[in-house]
């Protein structure tokens, strides 16, 4: 079973371990790593609760959270603008995500897409800091 989005495909490792005790069926926690290999990231808001992480080394950009991809999201339509810096460039530092989903209804097949919830996590140092927290659907 995949508990985070198929959009994060290749860009994740299991963390549960990090935030003991408080994952559970429905909320699981990843690290974002960049396929060359860093792992730290800036980061920016959209105006539609879009996060897009760009990596610090070869400056490719991740979408780690975007309505359009969720099952039961709706995303306003019209022009998406970056401009809200939640971790800048020269602050750029691991990041981890926690996706959440709603209980399924039995003999409902589990959607990888359809989550609920979403919570980011930046370590400056050796803290810890919600930066962003969003209720999907
Ligand atoms: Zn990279």
């Amino acid at each position: 079973m995949f508990y985070y989005p198929e959009h994060m495909e290749g860009f994740v490792t299991s963390v549960d371990e990090m935030f003991n005790g408080t994952e559970d069926d429905y909320r699981h926690y990843f690290q974002i790593g960049c396929p060359c290999g860093s792992k730290e990231f800036s980061l920016v808001q959209s105006d539609k609760q879009s996060l897009l992480a760009t990596c610090k080394k070869c400056r490719r950009e991740l979408k780690i959270y975007d309505l359009a991809f969720y099952t039961c999201a709706a995303k306003l339509k019209g022009p998406e603008t970056y401009s809200q810096i939640l971790i800048s460039p020269e602050a750029a530092c691991p990041i981890f995500i926690a996706y959440e989903y709603g209980e399924t209804d039995e003999g409902d097949e589990f959607d990888r897409n359809d989550i609920t919830w979403c919570s980011v996590f930046a370590r400056k140092g050796k803290i810890l800091e919600e930066v962003f927290d969003d209720e999907t659907a």
